[in-house]
């Protein structure tokens, strides 16, 4: 884990891209817009965001929902990163992904068979991960 004030280089268009997907957020429930976005080993970035609905439980986080679509957008594609961003109220704030997302980021990455950096605002600053795996000790790894 590494903890910089700000972006690193390399990680700043796949941010950015999370922060473009705050756009596509609806959340009128919570107010939180979460943006996420992850950066393919082919170049091309695959945003997606947090959606809620009256049934509470039928929402879908940002992670998820771009892991979905990173998911059909071709069984070739390796995720290199994922960046995660949030907002209320137009501004910015910290976040870090919940616990269902930490558990289906790992999984995205087992499933690949390659680590992934995760890179989030968190504690003033921005938290980035060399891998999923560091979201998620203990993790639940099936029968
Ligand atoms: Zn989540």
């Amino acid at each position: 884990m590494q903890k910089s004030v700000s972006v690193p280089r390399h990680l700043e268009k796949v941010v950015e891209a999370a922060g473009e997907a705050l756009a596509l957020s609806r959340a009128p429930y919570s107010g939180i817009s979460v943006g996420a976005a992850a950066l393919l080993g082919s170049g091309r970035i695959i945003k997606g965001a947090n959606w809620e609905s009256p049934s509470y439980p039928a929402g879908v986080c940002a992670e998820r929902a771009m892991l979905s679509a990173v998911f059909a957008s071709g069984a070739d594609a390796v995720i290199v990163a994922v960046a995660v961003v949030a907002s209320a109220g137009g501004a910015g704030m910290d976040i870090s992904p919940c616990g269902i997302c930490r558990q289906s980021l790992l999984d995205a990455q087992n499933m690949q068979g390659t680590p992934f950096e995760v890179i989030f605002r968190y504690g003033g600053g921005y938290v980035t991960l060399d891998s999923a795996a560091e979201l998620l000790p203990f993790a639940f790894s099936g029968i």
